[in-house]
């Protein structure tokens, strides 16, 4: 990839007035290396049951850290790799990094989920239940352990091959969650005819719901509606106390953001499922139903 050359055309019709397009460009450039380097790791961020407050799962985010730049935040490099096509390379860095340590994880007697986001443009492409296939069976972990995430606005791209696609992925028996719930346009048609496991409710909706009304009536409804579609429900950005209280109050399943936890290394969501484990805390996808 010309990646200089794309830098130094750039710059002598730009002048660096786009300082912010110079930069999209070397990131661009640097992604490839980074992802065959090694630059990339996977931080947890841990997702407990609203009834017991066990840790039951935990997201898979990804970070780059970038040799120069320092650490690159995933809302700046994964649009980047999904208009390179770089996305696949990143997807299988992280899918494969998540599936070892949620082996790791239940190698403690737990049954925590590990949930990695895909792409929209992933769900275009045929193979994609066959690489997830292939990845589970190399780490040797149920595919109960596995939950894939995907925004409704990638739902809606290519409603029907992404639909065949998730019914060949959950027919592995992973589950599909519907990430960032509220926040595309997915209509309620989509989410019936996709037969996804999993709603997120966007953190827009969640931060707030304590003392913003139309806030709270959306998070309320919202809730009541998964449960009644046979849902599980999760709450995204759970800030603080209240919030946390509230949401299972609601009924909400499964709770994720500052106050549950921060993203964290694999070795430190360990050291907590050893700490739910001592202390006799159940914790497995079997604690979040009901
Ligand atoms: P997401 O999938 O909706 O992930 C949740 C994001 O919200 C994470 O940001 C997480 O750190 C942040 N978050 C969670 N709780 C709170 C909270 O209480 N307060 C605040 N302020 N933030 C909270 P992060 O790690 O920066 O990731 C941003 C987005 O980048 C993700 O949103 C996801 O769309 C994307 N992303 C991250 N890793 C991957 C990946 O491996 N593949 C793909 N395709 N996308 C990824
Ligand atoms: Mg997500
Ligand atoms: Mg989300
Ligand atoms: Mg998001």
């Amino acid at each position: 990839y010309h990646a200089k050359e794309v830098r130094g055309r750039f710059r002598t019709y730009a002048g660096g007035r786009d300082g912010n397009s110079v930069q999209r460009l070397r990131l661009l450039g640097d992604l490839g290396r980074a992802v065959d380097r090694g630059e990339l790791h996977v931080r947890y961020q841990p997702q407990i049951d609203l009834r017991t407050g066990a840790v039951v799962g935990a997201e898979a985010l990804a970070r780059w850290q970038h040799p120069e730049l320092g650490p690159v935040a995933p809302d700046r490099f994964i649009p980047l790799a999904e208009q390179s096509g770089l996305i696949a390379g990143v997807t299988a860095v992280v899918l494969d990094r998540a599936l070892a340590d949620v082996a790791r994880w239940r190698a403690t007697g737990a049954t925590p989920s590990v949930s990695v986001n895909l792409s929209a443009r992933l769900l275009d492409d045929d193979h994609l239940p066959a690489l997830v296939a292939a990845a589970l069976q190399r780490h040797d972990v149920e595919a109960d352990a596995l939950v894939l995430e995907v925004t409704e606005t990638g739902i809606v791209s290519d409603p029907e091959r992404a639909g065949a696609v998730v019914r060949r992925l959950r027919a592995l028996g992973c589950a599909v969650a519907v990430d960032d719930y509220g926040t595309g346009q997915c209509s309620l048609t989509y989410l019936t005819d996709l037969a996804v496991d999993e709603l997120k409710i966007d953190r827009s909706f969640v931060t707030g719901m304590t003392t913003d009304r139309a806030r709270a009536v959306i998070v309320r409804s919202t809730v009541q509606m998964a449960r009644d579609l046979g849902l599980r429900v999760v709450a995204e950005g759970v800030a603080d106390a209240a919030t946390q209280r509230a949401l299972a109050d609601l009924g909400c399943h499964v709770a994720q953001g500052e106050h549950v936890g921060d993203p964290a290394t694999a070795l430190e969501v360990l050291a907590r499922l050893q700490g739910q484990a001592r202390a006799g805390v159940a914790g497995g996808p079997g604690a979040r139903e009901g």
